[in-house]
């Protein structure tokens, strides 16, 4: 007998990268931030009263939401916060699109959670090309038809960023359509349409704590619209969850939000590391596109991603590695620590003789 529905059996989940506890790895597969988050998350996990944990949290982060708001120069009905940026992406299928409608638009090479929410719920997907230089065909995405779209800004796994008045002649190019920015990366580019969206009602942008905040085991993320767009996203949330970020979660993602010059110092640092290490890798021969994010899309001809991506996990690094078209040739590879990039450098090195 089996129970599970034709759902659970036929759909093809979102792979996670490596969590391996095996041996002690230098981690660059899941673009976590070499950085601890600012000391002020110790400091608020150390005055936390496990009291408090009796109650339940605000059902709408009211805390986090208006330290989101006075982050972002918007107002707390321009805000939701989730349980992870991918959750907040996930409601956002089904507010905003229709099973029986054009479907939600992106790139085929893009973060491969949007084509398994879109499976999930029910929504048709529109699949555009990236260009053969990994940038985004806005004016194929721009005829599409389509209810709306999801773009990774920058792109992952490419790195490949789109600068702000671009995106907002997109943006303002299709009015009847919605536009999702994905901004998980956004903090290490610096081009955000977080202040566009007080303009344009079609254009939700979502962030993360996860990869700039240093916060991925936190699990919160955000978006910021038009307060009809968040109020969708409210309906879709009370289906699911009334709750989705917890007490201590609140507390910790506010104090990250006010440490404004710990954030601005450990994200140029990273962004410089990602520059210095990408010297390296051009000059050892790879092919890498000038990457907005913290992770670097790195391929070399003959030796397939698959190889560097197996020798350099037997020397104990991990980065990641998709056996699909295009992308096997290439791995991603988060930014590290200076430390960590450069035992990274000295092992494909040796992978190279
Ligand atoms: C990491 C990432 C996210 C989400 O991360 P959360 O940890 O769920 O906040 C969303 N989009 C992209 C493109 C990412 O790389």
């Amino acid at each position: 007998m089996d129970f599970l529905s034709r759902k659970a059996r036929a759909i093809l989940p979102y792979t996670a990268g490596e969590q391996l506890r095996d041996r002690a790895y230098i981690k660059l597969n899941t673009n976590e931030n070499p950085y601890p988050p600012s000391p002020r998350v110790a400091e608020v996990l150390a005055r936390t009263e496990a009291d408090g944990l009796r109650r339940y949290p605000r059902p709408d982060a009211g805390l986090l939401r208006a330290a989101v708001a006075r982050h972002e120069g918007v107002l707390p009905e321009n805000v939701f916060c989730g349980n992870g940026s991918d959750e907040v992406l996930a409601l956002s299928f089904p507010a905003f699109f229709d099973g029986e409608g054009a479907g939600a638009c992106f790139a085929d090479l893009t973060y491969s959670f949007y084509e398994v929410f879109a499976a999930f719920f029910g929504i048709p997907k529109k699949i555009v090309t990236l260009k053969a230089d990994f940038s985004l065909d806005l004016a194929a995405m721009r005829a599409a038809d389509c209810q709306g779209y999801y773009i990774a800004n920058p792109n992952a796994p490419t790195g490949v960023g789109i600068g702000r008045a671009e995106m907002e002649a997109f943006v303002a190019s299709v009015p009847q359509k919605i536009v999702i920015a994905d901004e998980a990366y956004m903090d290490f580019f610096g081009e955000s349409l977080a202040p566009l969206t007080k303009k344009y009602p079609n254009l939700l942008v979502v962030k993360t704590f996860s990869k700039s905040y240093s916060l991925a085991g936190m699990r919160c993320g955000y978006a910021v619209g038009d307060a009809a767009l968040i109020a969708g996203l409210f309906r879709m949330k009370d289906c699911f969850n009334s709750y989705p970020v917890d007490a201590v979660c609140e507390a910790v993602c506010a104090a990250a939000l006010e440490d404004e010059a710990y954030h601005t110092e450990t994200v140029a640092r990273v962004v410089s590391e990602r520059e210095r290490l990408r010297g390296e890798l051009l000059n050892m021969g790879f092919t890498v596109p000038k990457s907005g994010a913290n992770f670097l899309f790195a391929g070399r001809g003959a030796r397939s991603g698959k190889e560097i991506y197996t020798k350099l996990k037997e020397a104990g690094i991990l980065v990641r590695f998709w056996d699909k078209p295009v992308l096997r040739d290439f791995c991603r590879i988060t930014v590290g620590s200076p430390a960590e990039n450069d035992a990274l450098i000295k092992q494909l090195h040796s992978i190279l003789l």
